[in-house]
């Protein structure tokens, strides 16, 4: 429950950290779904597209048909992708690989090399409430190299590269919020979703 609303938010549940995102959100009393055919869309008023392989999840997605029907739901409902859910959401991670193509924002996959595959950041995120700094953790991240048309940025490293965004009703994280104690950023989704 959300103010009085209650919440029904899917997670698309074919590849990666999805139990994550759903024991997160059970700490809110929303209802929550596990999405891995069309038919689960139904009576969703969100979806988060977890972390994982965007190139596994965009091939399961096509396999099972899903494609199209995220892209509609896109249309009307707030959508959250963490990290290869983010890439999954991009116009362009400049390499043929199945996407949603839903927000104007271009990606670098595994942009932060092989060395150093993860860390950790404290993120400026002004939209975020409390205005605290956001406990970041990235795997294997993507950065967005740009964003355009209805994107802007949400959030940056200290160097500027950029590792959040916004359009609408739709969202990018290069980072998992999902594996930090800090809820802001579910809190944030959840009130673009209501
Ligand atoms: N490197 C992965 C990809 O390109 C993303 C990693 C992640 O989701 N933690 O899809």
């Amino acid at each position: 429950m959300v103010n009085g609303l209650i919440m029904n938010i899917g997670v698309l549940a074919i590849q990666g950290d999805f139990a994550e995102h759903l024991a997160m959100l059970k700490g809110f009393g929303v209802q929550t779904a596990e999405v891995r055919l069309p038919n689960h869309l139904a009576g969703l008023d969100g979806l988060i597209i977890p972390g994982g392989e965007s190139t596994t999840i965009g091939k399961l997605a096509v396999d099972f048909g899903l494609l199209e029907p995220l892209r509609e739901f896109g249309k009307t409902y707030a959508i959250w992708g963490t990290c290869a859910g983010a890439i999954f959401l991009s116009k362009d991670a400049r390499r043929s690989q199945p996407l949603l193509g839903l927000m104007d924002i271009s990606v670098e996959r595994n942009a932060f090399g092989r060395q150093v595959e993860s860390f950790e950041a404290e993120l400026e995120i002004p939209e975020l409430s409390g205005g605290a700094p956001y406990p970041a953790v990235f795997i294997r991240a993507p950065i967005i190299e740009a964003v355009s048309g209805e994107a802007r940025i949400l959030s940056t490293l200290p160097d500027g590269r950029i590792v959040a965004a916004r359009q609408e009703k739709l969202l990018a994280t290069s980072f998992h919020p999902e594996l930090t104690q800090d809820t802001r950023f579910h809190e944030y989704f959840l009130s673009l979703a209501k």
